[in-house]
């Protein structure tokens, strides 16, 4: 947060994604029984992390949280942005199909077809708790059934063959030991430097 912001400046909350093969990841989501003020701050810290990271779609796993809510805007930045947030979501009906190039923020850099149904309804509770149903279809219609799918641990990779599936995995391993590394470095700069700065108070 900059220095100097006013004392009401709420700083974006932007929360680290997790990275396919996750263990979490796998783990199935848990239903919201009230949707309370600690929901809403779980649906902010969604949006923020999503727009960050330029996604289109953000489930709570993602950041680690196994909460069915998810968070949605397939027209980001645009004048007819329409950002939703769907706490326990339903898909009622699937109607259709459609093949779609896919990507996932939790699987950077990856993009596979996948088969959805062209076109859905959903029902879930939105950020007041207010029960609706919404028909879908077009990118919206495949974001929801994406976002979903990570509620009950699936991910676009396991529609995908099994081949490709693990050279993507390969790939992701690579990734994680790269980030890791990164991190140790930085760390040990902070640490070469804290010792530089000579014995400070703690
Ligand atoms: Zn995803």
């Amino acid at each position: 947060m900059a220095e100097g912001a006013p004392r009401h400046y709420k700083e974006a909350m932007v929360r680290e994604i997790l990275v396919w093969p996750h263990p979490v990841l796998k783990q199935k989501a848990h239903p919201v029984t009230a949707v309370d003020d600690s929901t809403r701050a779980l649906i902010k810290d969604l949006f923020d992390s999503m727009y960050a990271a330029d996604g289109v779609g953000l489930a709570a796993p993602q950041i680690g949280v196994l909460k069915n809510v998810i968070v949605l805007d397939t027209t980001p930045r645009q004048p007819e942005a329409k950002p939703l947030a769907m706490v326990n979501p339903e898909i009622l009906t699937y109607e259709g199909k459609i093949e779609y190039k896919e990507g996932c923020l939790s699987i950077p850099g990856e993009a596979e077809d996948v088969d959805r149904a062209a076109v859905i309804t959903v029902r879930f509770l939105d950020e007041q708790g207010v029960e609706q149903t919404l028909k879908c279809e077009g990118l919206l219609a495949i974001a929801v059934q994406h976002e979903t799918d990570h509620l009950k641990g699936t991910m676009f990779v396991d529609h995908i063959s099994t081949l490709k599936r693990e050279l993507i995995r390969k790939r992701m391993k690579k990734l994680q030991a790269a980030q890791e590394a990164d991190k140790k470095e930085a760390a040990a700069e902070a640490k070469k430097k804290r010792s530089g700065a000579g014995a400070e108070a703690r």
